[in-house]
């Protein structure tokens, strides 16, 4: 069975967020969904669709991403194959319209799992990613926020996918959490924390408080429970439990098993 599920973030929300929100997720899955309809591999797919939602301004990632203390746009983004285990991961990265395009270029370049900074965004210009200036990410509203020193949480995308071989993978894209200092790198890029896909246990992707997230290495903490015969629902509510119990931390949590 072939199936998609994505997630943008499990932060507060205005009324008036709501339906584009939901529009923009609705829109990533049935992009995702369309590479699975036609055979392709779960990894396309979750990066299709988180793409979608790094272009869509009313999400926490690529365009429309929070600001850092400094007022600028740092990026993480994480992306893993459940059939190899090959993984790429970017973090603090600015000015790369979509960073989990750029984990993938990682992934399949295959020397590091993980590139952070100058060097992230100059293997983005060499492989003809979009790159445009830093400001050219941050929206209005987003700038609006920042100078009223509101807090705005949330709004991370991930998603995850099992194609029609059966393989899994999983993707998650971050602006991180607002006023962070510069440097600051979020779960959204940590492999095993804010995602891991493993055909033989099942992907997931994180979103929430990274500190902690990373903390308690959500993701594989969640997965480990399916291994030991856990239906994805309740591992990830018990993961996101135990989290709460050992952290005193609410995240939010997308699963596919086997
Ligand atoms: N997990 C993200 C981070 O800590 C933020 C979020 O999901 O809201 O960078």
């Amino acid at each position: 069975m072939t199936a998609i599920a994505v997630h943008g973030g499990a932060g507060d929300e205005r009324p008036e967020e709501r339906a584009p929100r939901r529009a923009g997720i609705i829109r990533a899955a049935e992009t995702g969904w369309a590479v699975l309809a036609r055979g392709g591999h779960a990894l396309d797919a979750v990066i299709e669709a988180v793409a979608v939602l790094e272009d869509d301004p009313h999400f926490n990632a690529g365009v429309g991403s929070v600001l850092t203390r400094e007022g600028i746009v740092e990026m993480d983004a994480s992306v893993m194959a459940g059939d190899t285990l090959a993984a790429g991961a970017v973090a603090t990265v600015r000015g790369v319209a979509n960073p989990v395009r750029l984990a993938r270029v990682v992934l399949d370049e295959g020397r590091e799992v993980f590139l952070v900074g100058e060097p992230a965004v100059a293997l983005a210009r060499r492989h003809g990613l979009r790159v445009c200036p830093p400001e050219a990410l941050v929206t209005e509203e987003t700038r609006r926020r920042w100078l009223a020193r509101e807090a705005a949480s949330g709004n991370t995308v991930g998603a995850v996918a099992r194609d029609a071989a059966g393989h899994l993978a999983a993707a998650t894209s971050t602006g991180g959490v607002s006023g962070k200092r510069c440097g600051r790198i979020g779960d959204s890029a940590v492999i095993g924390a804010g995602t891991y896909a493993d055909d033989a246990r099942g992907a997931g992707s994180a979103t929430g408080p990274g500190e902690a997230i990373i903390r308690l290495g959500l993701v594989r903490a969640a997965l480990e429970r399916i291994a030991r015969g856990s239906p994805a629902d309740v591992a990830a509510r018990a993961a996101l439990a135990c989290l709460h119990r050992r952290l005193g931390a609410d995240a939010g949590l997308i699963l596919i098993d086997p």
